[in-house]
């Protein structure tokens, strides 16, 4: 059934969800207008939905489902967990396996602690941060996501009529974000390791870390230059900050990680997503003397730290399982996928005469509608008539039976076969037809 539809079962639920969620919504990222597309139940690398219309999922829940759905390997691993218990007031085995995985890809890691989101995960390191350094302040990157945590999202969303000339302002995301948490954040321009230096140095004293993402999906899904890591790197160590890694995607782009890609190690890393198989988890590990702020060894912590569900061993069991299928062969296989299709999409580009262009690294794409170079939040930033070209594309994928976030972000998965890479790259060539058609 084309999309939207009046006849739709998804129309229908979201009417009805609106009397018991606001805006009948959970999760803002998942909002889509006139209504959302329920899913009902996915498989591989298919999603049906409430009228059972099957697509192919580029979606995957925002990368986390490096393994598509119902994976049999993952599932058996639930099932066996299920039957001994979903969670305890005790530690379990699943916990201390996980970490062992994770401490044995990321040469940088030395000990790690769970949680249960990403947005946890960046929370505590920013906690730890400040523990152990002492100071107040965090940098991050202009329009860079790293979850829910008020301090994480300053200058989130920035628009050209607040975003300042000079040194990015530091812009409050959610409305009553007290003025100590924008006070408290250092905003950085992506790609600018001079602008970067400069502004790190002038937080001397002040600056317990810098946090980065090194392919930031809402500030264009452009890989950083190893210039700007280093320049991060190296002025992070010249005041004695900490450099914090967000690889809670970017953990997707090869078996270590995405540290040994920009041929660096971080003090502190996050991760969230596919770690957990398609469960809700997160963790942050890194430094021995750093994450030393967590134990409790020797009475109260510096950063105390507990979460009823962290470590549950559902999602470890799960989280175990999705790793071990992530070896040296799936990442070749994604990363020649992923290639494939953003070159299959900028030769549509050129085919259609439309002016845009997929970005991206590895299993991770992202799409703009423009011919500017995009190397940062601000050059991403759609004009009005970009943004409409970009809704316009995403309609006409779903419709030809292909799901993509709303911003352009795509994430493909292991279960895709070469058939499958051909329908997207058909469906998305039909699609730019159809929006150069539009214009
Ligand atoms: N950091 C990054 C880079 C993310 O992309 C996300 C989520 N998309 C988060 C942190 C927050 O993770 P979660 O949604 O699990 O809280």
């Amino acid at each position: 059934m084309l999309y939207p539809s009046d006849l739709s079962a998804s129309r229908l639920l979201h009417e009805q969800a609106k009397r018991s969620l606001p805006g009948g919504n959970t999760r803002t990222t998942v909002y889509m207008k006139p209504y959302p597309l329920y899913a009902a139940r996915g498989q591989g690398c298919r999603v049906w939905d409430l009228d059972g219309d099957e697509r192919i999922d580029c979606i995957n829940n925002f990368t986390s489902q490096i393994h598509g759905y119902a994976h049999p390997v993952i599932n058996e691993a639930v099932r066996r967990q299920l039957e001994l218990g979903t969670c305890f007031g005790l530690p379990t085995e699943s916990e201390v396996e996980l970490a062992e995985m994770l401490v044995q890809r990321v040469a940088s890691v030395q000990t790690v602690r769970f949680t249960n989101s990403g947005t946890e995960a960046v929370m505590m390191a920013m906690k730890a941060a400040r523990a152990f350094t002492g100071r107040p302040k965090i940098a991050k990157v202009e329009g860079a996501y790293h979850g829910s945590y008020d301090y994480a999202e300053v200058s989130l969303d920035p628009n050209p009529g607040n975003w300042g000339n000079g040194a990015p302002a530091s812009i409050a995301y959610a409305q009553g974000t007290p003025s100590g948490v924008t006070d408290d954040i250092v905003v950085l321009p992506f790609n600018n390791p001079e602008a970067a230096r400069e502004l790190i140095r002038a937080h001397r004293g002040q600056l317990a870390a810098v946090l980065v993402d090194p392919m930031p999906n809402r500030a264009g899904l452009v890989p950083a230059t190893k210039s700007y890591i280093q320049a991060l790197r190296e002025a992070t160590r010249e005041i004695d900050a900490l450099l914090i890694f967000d690889e809670v995607i970017s953990f997707r782009l090869g078996h270590a990680g995405a540290q040994p890609l920009w041929d660096v190690e971080a003090d502190l890393t996050t991760f969230g997503k596919v770690i957990g198989g398609g469960f809700p988890v997160g963790a942050v590990g890194g430094r021995r003397d750093v994450m030393d702020v967590f134990d409790p060894s020797n009475g109260k912590p510096a950063l105390p730290h507990g979460g009823t569900f962290s470590a549950n061993p559902i999602s470890m069991r799960a989280g175990i399982a999705a790793l071990r299928l992530l070896d040296a062969q799936a990442f070749a296989r994604l990363d020649e996928i992923g290639e494939r299709v953003r070159a299959g999409f900028n030769a549509s580009f050129e085919r259609h005469g439309v002016k845009g262009k997929a970005v991206g690294a590895g299993s991770l794409l992202k799409v703009h509608f423009t011919a500017r170079e995009v190397i940062d939040y601000r050059s991403a930033f759609p004009l009005p008539d970009e943004a409409g070209m970009l809704g316009q594309f995403n309609l006409a994928l779903l419709n030809r039976g292909v799901l993509s976030a709303s911003y352009g972000l795509m994430a493909l998965s292991t279960p895709m076969t070469d058939a499958d890479i051909l329908q997207i790259l058909q469906a998305a060539d039909d699609a730019i037809a159809h929006v150069a058609g539009l214009h």
